[in-house]
């Protein structure tokens, strides 16, 4: 293996160790990361566009300001961003033909705080177009492939996140969580992913989807570097109203994290253990969750009777949501405009053509649910019940601290098994979507793989703004199960 291929696969925390000792500079790091990606990221898809002279820029800037002494927690780490978070100057397209052309005019905060802790943003990652969707299929520009089996999706709708971070083309990423799109790509890819609770990270600069339930998190190779980004990129943000001003866990939280879980109450949410479900994923789940109560936590059944309406609460929501929220592209402000004799006509040509078949199922149903007559019947039933399954939880934290489960259902499913399917793609979201609905804080881990040698995801599910007690949990277990399995290189296994 070259070189090149071992420095693209470090964490962020090794990243920063070596960059901190000066045995290689933030250019030569980030040249490394640019050529794994220009050798391996035609087999996989992952990034829709990589801008190398603004990556050796900064990175160069990072040497810079190490060489006067700065020590910013990220200087000179590479990393990848979803293509729907902005970052001024870039394009920022979500995936999405209605976009073409479009360059954010600002940096959305999160990526305003990555640039000042120092890291070096290496391009756009693929997803689901607007977020919507569970594959990676839905983006306009083709899927991304996921690099344990090139033949199955890597999830989504952060899926060329995921896949970046599990190829080691990306140290690490941030994509965006709305029904699962952090945890599930992370669970398909074997790699880690947090969904911070709702409010703690600022949704400011990030293109909005459902509103009420998007946020932003990290992708990544280890429980430390979740815990290292969230530290960054978390707080109190005056641009964004719905932040929260809470204490942010400390960088080093999973890094100092005990590897006993001695006095810890796990929750097994007896509906998330759903009929149907993959006998291997559930094995391998089960497996982590007998590690949990060999480091000492005491494991217990809890029921979260409302989980079986999940599904249908946040397909209302979200669709209701997404369907105010993209009435914004109509040809005149940004992106593409199919031109025509009035306007009226000009925004139905352009939005015919510029948003996909998935975007334009959820604003139609999203529009059908608010419309006078069905509001009460749908949204607003859909806002009660929601409020039933946040209920769930608050009673189940009662019982004990986390809750462990299943990500999915199933492993990564092949490229093209549910395009045709989109009600059986939703079901697959049954187990992630609970956390959005009730603004809880959850991480995707890897749990080991199946005999087909498919990454499966645990889930840990903690209280708003509990992210210090899931984060330290993660890490013990992260440490009890042993070293991080990378999949085959694709340069190897052409
Ligand atoms: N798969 C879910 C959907 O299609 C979740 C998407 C997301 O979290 N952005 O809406």
């Amino acid at each position: 293996m070259s070189r090149a291929a071992d420095v693209a696969g470090w964490t962020v925390a090794e990243a920063v160790e070596r960059l901190d000792a000066e045995e290689i500079s933030s250019v030569e790091l980030a040249q490394a990361v640019l050529e794994a990606i220009g050798r391996r990221d035609g087999a996989i898809g992952a990034y829709l566009h990589v801008d190398a002279d603004a990556a050796l820029a900064a990175a160069r800037a990072a040497d810079e300001r190490r060489s006067r002494g700065d020590r910013a927690p990220l200087l000179g780490v590479p990393i990848g961003l979803k293509d729907n978070i902005s970052e001024q100057g870039q394009p920022c397209g979500c995936a999405s033909r209605i976009l073409r052309g479009y360059r954010a005019p600002y940096d959305a905060t999160v990526v305003r705080r990555l640039r000042e802790a120092g890291a070096v943003l290496l391009g756009r990652l693929n997803m689901d177009e607007f977020a919507m969707g569970s594959s990676t299929e839905n983006s306009a520009f083709g899927p991304t492939r996921n690099p344990w089996d090139r033949t199955r999706v890597p999830g989504g709708s952060s899926g060329g996140a995921a896949a970046a971070v599990a190829a080691d083309i990306a140290l690490a990423a941030l994509g965006s969580d709305t029904g699962g799109s952090i945890r599930q790509p992370a669970s398909f890819c074997g790699c880690v992913g947090l969904k911070p609770t709702y409010g703690r990270v600022s949704r400011y600069g990030l293109v909005a989807f459902a509103s009420s339930l998007d946020q932003i998190g990290p992708l990544t190779k280890s429980v430390d570097d979740a815990a290292l980004l969230l530290s960054v990129i978390a707080g109190r943000d005056p641009m964004d109203s719905t932040s929260l001003d809470a204490p942010v866990p400390p960088a080093d939280v999973a890094r100092t994290a005990p590897d006993t879980l001695q006095g810890l109450r796990i929750g097994l949410p007896v509906e998330y253990f759903i009929p149907g479900m993959d006998a291997e994923v559930e094995a391998a789940v089960r497996a982590a969750i007998a590690r949990a109560a060999d480091l000492g936590a005491e494991v217990r059944e809890v029921r979260l009777p409302h989980t079986r309406y999940a599904v249908a609460v946040y397909y209302l929501v979200a669709t209701a949501e997404c369907s105010a929220n993209l009435a914004r592209y109509d040809g005149v402000r940004y992106g593409l405009r199919i031109p025509a004799e009035d306007v009226i006509e000009q925004y139905g040509r352009t939005r015919a053509a510029g948003f996909g078949p998935e975007v334009k199922r959820r604003i139609i149903l999203g529009t059908y649910t608010l419309s006078a007559g069905y509001y009460d019947a749908y949204y607003l039933r859909a806002q009660k019940v929601r409020t039933l399954i946040r209920r769930d939880f608050e009673a189940a934290y009662r019982e004990c601290d986390l809750l462990a489960a299943p990500v999915t259902p199933t492993p990564a499913f092949r490229l093209g098994e549910n395009v045709d399917d989109p009600l059986n793609m939703y079901l697959g979201d049954i187990l992630t979507i609970p956390a959005n609905l009730a603004g809880l804080c959850a991480i995707s881990l890897p749990a080991g793989r199946t005999a087909s040698g498919l990454p499966v995801g645990l889930q840990l599910i903690a209280p708003p703004l509990e992210e210090a007690r899931l984060l330290r949990a993660a890490a013990a277990l992260e440490r009890a199960m042993g070293p991080r399995e990378r999949p085959p290189r694709t340069e190897e296994a052409r």
